[in-house]
């Protein structure tokens, strides 16, 4: 059996690795676009932030491909023949398949305004990019980064943390406006001033400026006037890779429609990852989630149905555990930020890095508990009651963390939150208390 993998990220490396567990004699080749071995894509966060060094995101070693008898092609697939199962590259190289898994990915939006190409507009999307962006970010620059979601905090921090004076345009006068309440965001709000981030709230650019050498040298505004900057971060969403698909009969939505052994609608072609579209059991949809423990759980059903095995997808609620100026913030299901915020919805076009589509899914009732306590907050999304009881559909935890396993367990459960209700406005000790009180039955009784 011959197996094609196209694409070395969390997804295609995961189903490599569960095909060779299954099937010790096939031929596996992965083909990748970049010139790295596999690589943390959330890593690249600490890599800007100067936490680690880029080596440090290199996730798979040389002798681990060669002990599992994977072979590394690097290369960029221009165009598929699902009907003589073969992958064209841009090189003019062929691969033939018997089974194919496309894990493409998703890459960053690029800026949508005049000067998008000009030296010193950067993105953190790639390892590669990511040098690029160290290479720029020198003490003594000023940058400016677009952006409303985790990635564009993610790099106002790093570009912050390496002295330079950063400014982070706000299209409304929220952060992460998606997944934030006023008080959440104020309270990152207040970090981010801490650490010299200047938040200018309503403010969009509309065109990039260039100089006599092509480099960043302002941005226009809205109002028309001009904003000096030598460094323009873009982190305005993300957009699943489909080139290569395109002009296929491979189904597509906003990403490759797979069933739930994430077979496309052609025989023997399989989607995971960032790509891949996948029905959600939460919502009743077919959605993106585009965060990388999704890519895993994914690549490994891919993986195992490649080998023959019958082995469904069943999409677990969605989960994101970030650091941000100091501040640990946990997402758990369904969260958005308040019925007031609707508006925002009507802005999704493109998901954030590291995000769930499931977030900005409206819970049918919501309640907040525990809100406040120096920097530590508990939000919680609970669903109407209809007569079944109340389920928590969602969570979202700033500062202390010990609610988070419990929590999960209550939500990817479906546990009867009913018993919780009295003690959604007590004191924190006592509904933290309540909280795990109530995850241990569901430890006890799987
Ligand atoms: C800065 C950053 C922060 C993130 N933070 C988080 C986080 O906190 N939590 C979280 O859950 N997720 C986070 N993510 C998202 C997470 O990393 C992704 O969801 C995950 O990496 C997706 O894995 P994948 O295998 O689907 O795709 P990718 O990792 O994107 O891999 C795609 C692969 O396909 C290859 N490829 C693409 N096109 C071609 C082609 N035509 N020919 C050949 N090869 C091709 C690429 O070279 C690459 O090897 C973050 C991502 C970034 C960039």
């Amino acid at each position: 059996m011959n197996y094609l993998i196209i694409g070395n990220g969390a997804a295609g490396v995961t189903a490599a690795e569960t095909i060779r567990q299954h099937d010790p004699r096939g031929a596996i080749t992965i083909l990748t676009a970049e010139p790295s071995l596999m690589y943390s894509r959330p890593g690249l966060a600490y890599v800007i932030s100067g936490e680690i060094p880029p080596q440090q995101v290199i996730a798979r070693t040389q002798q681990w491909y060669g002990d599992l008898r994977l072979e590394l092609v690097h290369g960029r697939a221009q165009s598929l023949d699902v009907h003589n199962r073969l992958v064209m590259l841009a090189d003019g190289r062929v691969l033939p398949y018997h089974k194919l898994l496309i894990a493409t990915g998703a890459r960053a939006v690029p800026a949508p305004y005049p000067g998008g190409d000009l030296d010193g507009v950067v993105y953190l999307d790639t390892l590669d990019g990511t040098k690029e962006l160290l290479k720029k970010a020198r003490r003594g620059k000023r940058g400016v980064v677009i952006g409303g979601g985790i990635t564009a905090l993610e790099m106002v921090e790093g570009l912050a943390q390496r002295g330079v004076d950063t400014h982070y345009f706000l299209r409304r006068d929220r952060l992460w406006s998606q997944v934030f309440n006023e008080a959440e965001s104020r309270l990152l709000a207040e970090k981010m001033h801490h650490h010299g981030v200047h938040i200018h709230p309503n403010t969009e650019a509309t065109e990039i400026l260039g100089n006599w050498r092509h480099k960043v040298r302002a941005v226009r505004l809205q109002n028309g006037d001009e904003f000096k900057c030598n460094l323009f971060g873009v982190a305005i969403g993300v957009k699943p890779q489909l080139e290569l698909v395109k002009n296929t009969p491979i189904q597509t939505d906003r990403a490759i429609l797979v069933n739930e052994q994430m077979q496309s609608n052609i025989p023997d072609v399989y989607a995971a990852g960032d790509c891949a579209q996948v029905y959600d059991r939460w919502s009743g949809q077919y959605l993106l989630d585009v965060l990388w423990p999704s890519a895993i759980a994914e690549g490994r059903t891919a993986g195992l149905n490649m080998v023959g095995q019958t082995a469904p997808y069943v999409k677990g609620i969605p989960f994101n555990a970030c650091l941000l100026f100091g501040l640990h913030i946990t997402i758990i299901g369904q969260i958005s930020p308040d019925p007031k915020a609707q508006d925002d919805f009507a802005e999704i076009q493109h998901l954030s890095r590291g995000a769930s589509e499931v977030w900005y899914t409206f819970p049918r009732s919501y309640q907040s508990a525990w809100a406040k306590s120096g920097p530590h907050t508990l939000r919680l999304a609970l669903s109407g009651g209809n007569g079944n009881g109340r389920t928590l559909v969602g969570a979202l935890i700033i500062g202390e963390q010990t609610l988070a396993d419990p929590l999960r367990a209550l939500i990817e459960n479906q546990v009867d939150a009913t018993p919780l209700l009295p003690y959604l406005q007590s004191d924190r000790e006592t509904l933290a208390r309540e909280i795990k009180n109530l995850s241990l039955s569901v430890i006890r009784n799987p």
